[in-house]
């Protein structure tokens, strides 16, 4: 789950690490107000999830509260990488000396939690990354020891930092790798982290990721920094329904009962030249109110032009899990054709419940692959 750079900015104050003053705006009046009440230059900022939002013209310097307003009302409403703004944050404008880059990442192929550094700051990281790799400084915390103070100095003399000024960068560094694991966060970045003109390190922008499955038990309360603005509708109301679920480009829709067998479901698809249209896992068993709304929210997508089901009875039984189905289906108006694959416990009295109800059905992935591939593809030669 990703958040808005207040949202995380706030995050980063309970953790002590220097943010500037700032309050969130969503009319350009409000703006004004805020501005008037600094007193001095402030900084308008486009609040959305997309990066990139200075180069967008979603961040601008505002010498006076008039300019505060007219830029807040530029940026309002503005769309960056498919995001409308619907708040600005309205910050004590920073003098930058230097700026650098700060970022922790879980880093699946060293299986650590790293952090990376770099003297190129306020550049998008992956544009360093790939001009001058060199200049991005990589340190791996140890799972058990968590960060060193040895290596957030490692990491300020490979980034150039004044000596005078590592131990403050180190102080946030450690700061920033607890708020890091104490959120469960996937990233947690400072982009730019800077010295100011007085000399006084201060994160100028924060993103930050949550891990999605460390939400429901352990961070119950981030729940409501989420922006459903912000996200795909269908898989908010995928995630009300208890679904997993995560939108693609294709056109075959696919309701499957476990994440491993999902995939393997995405990969037949491929191998037979077709193009899934979502992930989903419907969990254990089929109940109808899941595969209704499995059926629901797969239909949202206009792109849809067949589904395939593909349900291993393991626990459940297949007959239960074909009357499931029936049941699902006869809650949804559709003529998207559907195409079923059911094995495992019961099976075949399940197919046989499938088959007296005129739904297609196979008995190997390969086949419903091939075959929900050939109705997807007639679908949309006839629909051009
Ligand atoms: P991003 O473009 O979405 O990453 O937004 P940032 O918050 O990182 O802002 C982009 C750039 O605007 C920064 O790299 C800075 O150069 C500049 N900027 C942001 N806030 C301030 C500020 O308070 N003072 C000054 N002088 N520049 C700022
Ligand atoms: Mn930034």
């Amino acid at each position: 789950m990703k958040i808005h750079e207040y949202q995380a900015k706030d995050i980063l104050r309970r953790y002590n690490i220097p943010v500037q003053a700032g309050l969130v705006a969503t009319t350009p009046a409000e703006a004004r107000t805020i501005a008037e009440n600094f007193g001095k230059s402030v900084v308008v900022k486009a609040q959305v999830h997309a990066g990139g939002r200075g180069k967008a013209g979603g961040v601008k310097f505002s010498k006076t509260p008039e300019v505060a307003e007219q830029n807040a009302q530029n940026i309002l409403g503005m769309n960056i990488k498919g995001s409308t703004v619907h708040k600005v944050l309205v910050t004590d404008a920073a003098d930058i000396q230097k700026e650098f880059y700060l970022g922790i990442i879980l880093d699946r192929a060293s299986k650590t939690i790293t952090v990376m550094g770099s003297s190129e700051g306020g550049v998008e990281i992956e544009e360093v990354a790939k001009v001058t790799p060199e200049k991005i400084i990589k340190v791996q915390a140890d799972p058990f020891l968590g960060l060193s103070d040895y290596q957030a100095r490692e990491l300020a003399f490979g980034m150039g930092i004044d000596s005078a000024k590592v131990n403050g960068f180190v102080t946030i560094t450690k700061e920033l790798y607890r708020a890091y694991t104490e959120n469960d966060a996937e990233i947690l970045e400072i982009n730019p982290l800077i010295l100011t003109e007085q000399g006084a390190w201060l994160a100028l922008d924060a993103k930050m990721v949550f891990e999605d499955n460390g939400m429901h038990v352990r961070h119950k309360a981030s729940e409501n920094l989420r922006d459903l603005g912000e996200e795909e509708p269908a898989e908010g109301e995928a995630r009300k329904a208890g679904l997993s679920y995560v939108k693609l480009d294709g056109n075959i829709g696919c309701v499957v009962n476990g994440a491993g067998l999902a995939m393997a479901t995405m990969d037949s698809l491929k191998l037979y030249g077709g193009e899934p249209a979502n992930f989903l896992d419907i969990g254990g068993g089929a109940k109808s109110d899941k595969v209704a709304a499995a059926i629901r929210i797969i239909l949202t997508d206009p792109n849809v032009k067949a589904i395939l089901f593909n349900i291993f009875g393991g626990i459940t039984r297949g007959d239960d899990v074909a009357r499931g189905i029936l049941a699902g289906l006869s809650e949804i108006n559709t003529d998207v054709p559907i195409v079923i694959r059911l094995v495992g416990t019961n099976s075949e009295a399940g197919r046989k419940i499938l088959e007296e109800a005129n739904l297609k059905s196979a008995e190997t992935l390969m086949e419903a692959a091939q075959e929900v591939v050939a109705v997807a593809n007639e679908r949309a030669k006839e629909s051009k």
